[in-house]
């Protein structure tokens, strides 16, 4: 299927056989943890080639990476199961087929659990505890269950089991693409595309556990290797015209569209002050890119910098603190025009930042709450107030 991709900022159409359903095998170009020493975390900084895919982007696009499952999990779901890898099993309505090893890897979701797969679970075993699990009076017993546990709990926690392969795979959802904001600037890396991914890893019920594409990246994609990616234009977070002022609210992974928007704006020479505001838990080893950035506020491109790491201090220190702290200043930067972007965690951040903004306003513009409140949602209609949270 071909798609058509419109570039806003100079109207180039580009057309690409590639699109989500059918993802370009993009080449590995580099991959490292860009965490140091001593640092609770593993982040990924991965550079893939997009050379001859016709795919391009805009700074603030994401890009969609189709994963696979971790072979360890297969491999246990199999051994579990004692199920044959080689068995074909049909994966979809049309009735295609794929050996379950393969189908297990490649083509379904193994590492989520639903009431639906529950459900449909409990016709292939006499188990109890799945069936008391289902009545209705243990709906939060259910929620419960499924948070954090995968097929292979459920697989070991609920037999003997009279399903075949088919039955079960019957029942899994397909695998989705994991969605990444663009790290970089095709003006500057012609050709590529950088992506920032934080591993996710957590224990829970007794083993430990891996997100299925940041982990894949972190553990078992090198350089040489390829990807399926695609990529996601995201038409409400993009940078305005050159000559505006941008204010950058980044921390954790949420810097990535951030390097994008300052790459694209060191090789467009564009006009307008930029200020970033990042966070993370230690300046000794959890400041993404901080050289680069460092250079680009040397050479002018970046006007200010502020950073936020919570782990330093006695008492944390977060972004919106940072704002707080910068109240009068970044009120004239809004008051002059600039457009305010936010990335990152969704559940927290972005919430203590919005609140942080409204503040802002409040204190700054000699404004009620309300009317503080009714200023911001008018920015976020302007556009002024972009937000890539997740
Ligand atoms: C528009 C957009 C942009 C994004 N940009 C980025 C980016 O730039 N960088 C980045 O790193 N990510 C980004 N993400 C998030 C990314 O898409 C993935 O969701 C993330 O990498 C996890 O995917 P995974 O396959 O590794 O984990 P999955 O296998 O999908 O597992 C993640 C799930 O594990 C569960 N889980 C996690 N921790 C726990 C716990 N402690 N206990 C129990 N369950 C838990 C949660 O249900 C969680 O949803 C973005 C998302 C969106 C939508």
């Amino acid at each position: 299927m071909m798609s058509t991709t419109t570039v806003s900022s100079e109207v180039k159409k580009v057309v690409t056989p590639y699109s989500r359903t059918n993802p370009f095998p993009a080449k590995v170009l580099k991959n490292c943890n860009i965490n140091g020493t001593g640092s609770s975390k593993e982040t990924r900084h991965l550079e893939l080639s997009l050379e001859c895919s016709g795919l391009t982007y805009n700074p603030g696009d994401a890009l969609g990476i189709l994963p696979s499952n971790d072979p360890e999990l297969v491999t246990a779901i199999l051994e579990e199961m004692n199920w044959d890898g080689k068995t074909e099993v049909i994966i979809s309505k049309q009735g295609e087929t794929l050996p379950l090893l393969k189908a297990l890897t490649d083509y379904f979701e193994i590492t989520l659990l639903s009431k639906k797969i529950l459900q449909q679970a409990a016709q292939f075993t006499e188990n109890e505890d799945l069936h008391k699990l289902l009545s209705p009076e243990n709906a939060g017993q259910m929620k419960e269950y499924c948070y954090g546990r995968d097929l292979l709990d459920m697989l070991c926690d609920f037999g003997p089991w009279s399903a075949s392969a088919q039955d079960i795979v019957s029942m899994l959802r397909k695998m989705t693409a994991r969605l990444y904001s663009i790290a970089s600037s095709i003006t500057a890396h012609p050709g590529e595309v950088h992506l920032t991914i934080g591993a996710v890893r957590y224990h829970a019920h007794g083993r430990d556990r891996k997100g299925v594409c940041s982990v894949l990246v972190a553990e078992r994609v090198s350089e040489g290797d390829t990807l399926p990616v695609f990529v996601q234009p995201n038409k409400h977070f993009h940078l305005p015209q050159g000559d505006k002022d941008i204010i950058m609210i980044g921390p954790g992974t949420g810097i990535a569209p951030f390097r994008s928007f300052i790459e694209e704006r060191a090789v467009t020479k564009a006009q307008g002050r930029s200020w970033l505001f990042f966070g993370d838990q230690h300046a000794a080893c959890d400041y993404l890119y901080q050289d680069e950035f460092e250079q680009y506020q040397q050479d002018g491109v970046l006007t200010k910098i502020d950073t936020a790491f919570s782990r330093d201090t006695e008492k944390k220190v977060y972004v919106q603190h940072k704002m707080l702290e910068n109240s009068k200043e970044l009120f004239e930067w809004m008051e002059n025009g600039a457009y305010f972007f936010v990335c990152g965690d969704k559940s927290r951040m972005a919430k203590d930042v919005h609140n942080a903004l409204i503040e802002v306003f409040e204190k700054e513009g000699a404004m009620s709450r309300e009317d503080a409140e009714a200023y911001v949602n008018d920015l976020q209609k302007q556009g002024r107030y972009q937000r890539d949270v997740y």
